[in-house]
C-alpha cells in the first residue's frame, strides 16, 4: 500500500451534499477480497442521486458511498477465496446476488429481490480507496486490458445484455435511440455481435460525432417532437425499417419513435428511464406485434464483456473523455453532470 492507511471516501450525506471524507477500511468476510480500488467512472445515476437524491423508488435516507463502475487490484483475501490472489487487477461486478431465490437459480440473477448493489441505497458503493467484494464477482483481467476498461465493462455489460434481449445477431438492422454512454455502449455491442446496419439518435450533436466515431453506420439529429416523422426518417436513412430498437434515454417522445421505428415482429428494449408513466401508442405495437422487453442491468454480460474487450473486437476508451483523482471527485461530479467541455464518461481514479 503506498501513501498512508486512510481510506478517503466519497460519500452523499443527503441530497446535494457529497463529501471526501475518511471511513473504516474494510476487512474482507467469508468469500470476499478486499481491493485497493483504481478506476470508478461516473455513471448518470450517481449524478442523480447527487442532484435528486433518489431515482424512482430508492431513495437516499441515509449517507451512502457513491460509485458502481469500477476496477481493482486485491489486497487480501477473506476465508475461503481460491480464485484470485493478492496483486490481481480486476473489474468488479458491483450487484451481487442472494445465489439461492427462483431468479438466481434460472441464472436472471439481476432480478433477485435480494441483489446488494453498489450505490443503490442503502448500499455503499465503490468510490473509496479500499473496498471488500465478493469474489466471485470479481474477474480477473488480462495484462493488456487496462484498469480503466475493468470500469467500463459496467456499462458495456449493459450495452450486452440489451443486445441479448433484442436477439442482435450477424446481419440486424438496429436502431439506438439516445447516444449517452449506455447508447454507446448498446452501439458497440451490437456492431461486435454483427449487426449489419445501425442507426443512432440525439438531440446532441457532439454525442452523434462520437456515435459516427465508434462505428455508427447513421447518426440523426432529432429535432423535432413529431415521433412518427422522426421513425420515417430513420427509415429513410437505414433503408428499411430496423428488426431490432434499443431506447436509452428515457425520454417519452424517443419511446414513440422506437415503437413507430421498429419493423413488424421486431423487438423494442427499454433501456433508458426517464418518467414513470409514458403515453406511448401501444396499439400500434400490439397490431404489429412488437415485443417491448424491459430491461434491468444485466445478468452472466461481465465474462463477454470483457472478452470483447480483451479480444480488441470493442474499444470503449474513446468514450473516456476525463480523468480525476479522487481527491477532486466534486469536480469530476460536476463535469459529469453539466457534461462540460463534452463530457461522456468522467473517470475518478482513486489509488494514490
Ligand atoms: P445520458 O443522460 O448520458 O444519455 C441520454 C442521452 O439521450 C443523451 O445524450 C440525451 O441527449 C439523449 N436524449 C434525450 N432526449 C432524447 C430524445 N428525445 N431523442 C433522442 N435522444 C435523446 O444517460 P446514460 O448514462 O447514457 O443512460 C441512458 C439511460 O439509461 C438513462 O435513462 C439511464 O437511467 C438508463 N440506464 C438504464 C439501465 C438499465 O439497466 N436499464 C442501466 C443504466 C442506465
Ligand atoms: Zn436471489
Amino acid at each position: 500500500m503506498s501513501g498512508t492507511a486512510r481510506n478517503l471516501t466519497a460519500v452523499l450525506k443527503k441530497k446535494g451534499e457529497l463529501v471526501l471524507e475518511d471511513t473504516p477500511i474494510p476487512k474482507p468476510g467469508l468469500n470476499e477480497v478486499q481491493l485497493r480500488v483504481q478506476s470508478v467512472g461516473i455513471c448518470g445515476s450517481d449524478v442523480h442521486y447527487v442532484v435528486d437524491g433518489k431515482i424512482g423508488r430508492f431513495v437516499v435516507n441515509s449517507p451512502m458511498i457513491l460509485g458502481h463502475e469500477s476496477s481493482g487490484i486485491v489486497s487480501a483475501l477473506g476465508e475461503g477465496v481460491t480464485s484470485l490472489k493478492v496483486g490481481d487487477r480486476v473489474a468488479i461486478e458491483p450487484g451481487v446476488p442472494c445465489r439461492m431465490c427462483s431468479y438466481c437459480k434460472e441464472g436472471r440473477y439481476n432480478l433477485c429481490p435480494d441483489i446488494v448493489f453498489c450505490a443503490t441505497p442503502p448500499v455503499d458503493g465503490s468510490l473509496r480507496r479500499f473496498y471488500c467484494h465478493a469474489a466471485d464477482f470479481c474477474y480477473k483481467l488480462p495484462g493488456h486490458v487496462t484498469l480503466d476498461e475493468g470500469a467500463l465493462l459496467e456499462p458495456l455489460a449493459v450495452g450486452v445484455y440489451s443486445c441479448r434481449r433484442g436477439g442482435v445477431q450477424l446481419g440486424s438492422n438496429v436502431l439506438v435511440l439516445g447516444s449517452g454512454p449506455i447508447g454507446l455502449m448498446c452501439l458497440l455491442s451490437a456492431k461486435a455481435m454483427g449487426a449489419a446496419k445501425i442507426i443512432v439518435t440525439d438531440l446532441d450533436q457532439g454525442r452523434l460525432d462520437m456515435a459516427k466515431k465508434l462505428g455508427a453506420h447513421h447518426a440523426l439529429r432529432v429535432d423535432t417532437q413529431d415521433s412518427e416523422e422522426m421513425a420515417r426518417r430513420v427509415e429513410a436513412a437505414l433503408g428499411c425499417k430496423p428488426e431490432i430498437s434499443i431506447e436509452c434515454s428515457g425520454a417519452e417522445a424517443s419511446t414513440q419513435t422506437g415503437i413507430y421505428a421498429t419493423k413488424s415482429g421486431g423487438v423494442l428494449l427499454l433501456v433508458g428511464r426517464g418518467r414513470y408513466h409514458l403515453l406511448l401508442p401501444i396499439v400500434n405495437a400490439a397490431a404489429r406485434e412488437v415485443d417491448i422487453r424491459g430491461v434491468f442491468r444485466y445478468a452472466n454480460c461481465y465474462p463477454l464483456a470483457l472478452e470483447m474487450i480483451a479480444s480488441g473486437k470493442v474499444d470503449a476508451k474513446p468514450l473516456i473523455t476525463h480523468h480525476f483523482p479522487l481527491e477532486k471527485t466534486l469536480e469530476a461530479f460536476e463535469t459529469s453532470r453539466t457534461g462540460a467541455g463534452g463530457a461522456i464518461k468522467v473517470m475518478i481514479h482513486c489509488d494514490q
